[in-house]
C-alpha cells in the first residue's frame, strides 16, 4: 500500500518541486501554467489507460490484458495473472465435467437430473435412449411432456418414490424399465432408469412355467384323489394297514391339491394382464359369512369375535378380498391353541379402512416377521403342515393387498399373539348407508 502511494505521488511531487523552481525564476503565473499543463498530461495518460482497461473489460474473451507503463504496469500484470489463473481453473472445471460426463455415459443405467417441476436439467445418453430424449433439444422441458405413459405420470404425481416403478412398453415396444427417483439437494430429483426387459422375460417364463405345471397337475391329482377315496371307502377293505395307507395318501393328495390351487391363485394375481375388476364390496356382509366359516373351522375350540365398527363399503374385488381376509382368519385359527381368542374387525384409522385379525396364539418372534410373506416361508414347518398350511397364504394376502394399493401390517409377540391388518387407502372407501357398530360373539 505504502509502495503504491510512493510511486503514485512521485511524479506529481516532482512536478510540484519543479513548479516551485519555475516560480522562483519566472514568476507565479509561469509556475501555475507549467504545473497545470503537466497535470493535464498526467490526467490524459491515466484516462488512456482507463480507456484501454474499459475496452478490455467490455470484451475480454480471448483477448490479452492491456499493458501500460508506470503504475499501470503493475496493475495490468496483476490482472493478467488473475485472468490466467481464472482460465486455468475454468479449464480444469471443464475437464472435470467432461470426465464426469464420460463416466455417466459409461453407466449401464439411464441418469437424468430433474428440478422440482420435473423439468430436465441434464441427462446421460442412456436416459435419452430410454425416454426418447434429445439432450440438446429437451433440456428445460418437463419429462412428463416427453414420456407420457399414464403409470409414469401417476408415479411422479404421487410423490412416493420408496418403491421403483416398473414401466413396460416405455418408448420402444417390448422395453421394460425399472425407474427410481431419488430426491437430493432440496428440490432436485435424480432419475435412474434400468433396462430390465431381460429380467422381466425370465420372470414371465418362470410365472408361466409355474402356472402351466400347476394346471397340468390338477387333473391327475383329482383322478388319483377320487380313486384313493373310493378305495378307502370300500366296505370289504379289511386290511387296517391298507386303510391307514389310503387315508394318508388321501391326506397328501388333498395337500397337493391345496398347493396347486394356491400356486394357480398366485399366478393369476401376478399376471400383469389380469387387471383388478373393481366393484363396491359390502365388507360387513362378507365378514359375517367368513366369521361363520371360521367358527366351523375352529370347531368351538376358540372364541371368535367379529367387530364391525366401520359402515363404509370398499372399492375392490370381492373374490380377492374374501380370499385375503379368509386366509388371515384361517391362519389365526390354525396358529392359536385351543381356548384362545380371536377378534376379527373392520374399522377405520383416520380416513383409511382397516381389516384386522387379532389372535392370542403362538405369536411370531421379530426376526421372522419381515419374511413371512415370502413364498413357502414358515416359522415352524411341521406346525404349518400339521394344520394343512401350504406356505403360500400370506404371499397371496400380500399380493391382493398391493393390488388394492393397501398395506399389510404385522405385529406379533412370541407366546402372546399376533395382529395382521390390511390398511386400505382412503380413496377406496365408499360411503354406504349408516350402519351401527355390531359386535358378534
Ligand atoms: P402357512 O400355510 O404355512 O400358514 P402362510 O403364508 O399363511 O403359510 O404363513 C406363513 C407363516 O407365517 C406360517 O407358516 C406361520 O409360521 C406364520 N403365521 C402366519 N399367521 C400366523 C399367526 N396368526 N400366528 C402365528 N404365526 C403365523
Amino acid at each position: 500500500m505504502f509502495d503504491f502511494w510512493r510511486r503514485a505521488l512521485f511524479l506529481p511531487l516532482a512536478l510540484l518541486l519543479l513548479s516551485l523552481l519555475v516560480w522562483a525564476t519566472a514568476g507565479a503565473l509561469s509556475a501555475t501554467l507549467f504545473f497545470s499543463i503537466f497535470l493535464l498530461i498526467l490526467l490524459v495518460f491515466h484516462l488512456r489507460q482507463l480507456e484501454a482497461l474499459d475496452y478490455w473489460l467490455a470484451d475480454s474473451n480471448g483477448r490479452a490484458v492491456p499493458d501500460g507503463p508506470g503504475l499501470w504496469e503493475e496493475i495490468f500484470a496483476r490482472l493478467n495473472k488473475m485472468v490466467r489463473q481464472h482460465r486455468k481453473e475454468y479449464e480444469q472445471r471443464v475437464a472435470a465435467l467432461q470426465h464426469m460426463e464420460q463416466a455417466t455415459s459409461a453407466l449401464p443405467e439411464g441418469v437424468a437430473i430433474l428440478d422440482e417441476a420435473y423439468r430436465i436439467e441434464w441427462c446421460n445418453p442412456l436416459a435419452e435412449q430410454h425416454f426418447g430424449l434429445d439432450s440438446k433439444r429437451d433440456i428445460g422441458q418437463q419429462i412428463t411432456y416427453l414420456a407420457r405413459q399414464p403409470e409414469f405420470v401417476q408415479y411422479l404425481a404421487m410423490h412416493e418414490f420408496s418403491e421403483p416403478l416398473v414401466l413396460s412398453g416405455a418408448r420402444q415396444d417390448g422395453l421394460t424399465l425399472s425407474i427410481k427417483l431419488i430426491p437430493y439437494g432440496g428440490n432436485n430429483l435424480l432419475l435412474i432408469s434400468r433396462d430390465i426387459t431381460h429380467l422381466e422375460r425370465i420372470e414371465t417364463m418362470r410365472r408361466d412355467f409355474v402356472a402351466n405345471v400347476s394346471h397340468e397337475l390338477r387333473t391327475p391329482l383329482t383322478v388319483v384323489n377320487g380313486f384313493v377315496e373310493t378305495l378307502h371307502d370300500m366296505p370289504n377293505l379289511e386290511n387296517s394297514m391298507a386303510r391307514r395307507a389310503l387315508q394318508l395318501m388321501g391326506e397328501q393328495t388333498h395337500r397337493m391339491e391345496r398347493l396347486v390351487d394356491d400356486l394357480l391363485t398366485l399366478s393369476k394375481l401376478e399376471d400383469t394382464l389380469n387387471v383388478l375388476q373393481e366393484e363396491a364390496v359390502e365388507v360387513s356382509g362378507l365378514l359375517r359369512s367368513l366369521h361363520q366359516e371360521g367358527q366351523s373351522l375352529s370347531a368351538e375350540k376358540h372364541t371368535l369375535r367379529l367387530e364391525l365398527a366401520n359402515s363404509c363399503a370398499l372399492l375392490g374385488n370381492a373374490d380377492e378380498l374374501r380370499s385375503a381376509f379368509g386366509n388371515l382368519i384361517s391362519n389365526a385359527i390354525r396358529y392359536t391353541p385351543q381356548g384362545g381368542e380371536i377378534l376379527v374387525s373392520w374399522h377405520e384409522q383416520g380416513e383409511q379402512p382397516v381389516f384386522s385379525v387379532q389372535d392370542s396364539g403362538i405369536g411370531i418372534s421379530p426376526q421372522h416377521i419381515s419374511r413371512l410373506t415370502e413364498r413357502f416361508y414358515r416359522v415352524d414347518t411341521s406346525r404349518s403342515r400339521e394344520t394343512g398350511g401350504t406356505g403360500l397364504g400370506l404371499a397371496i394376502v400380500k399380493h391382493i393387498a398391493s393390488r388394492h394399493q393397501a398395506r399389510l401390517d404385522i405385529t406379533s409377540e412370541e407366546g402372546k399373539g399376533s395382529t395382521f391388518s390390511i390398511v386400505f387407502p382412503a380413496s377406496r372407501r365408499l360411503p354406504l348407508r349408516a350402519e351401527e357398530a355390531i359386535a358378534t360373539e
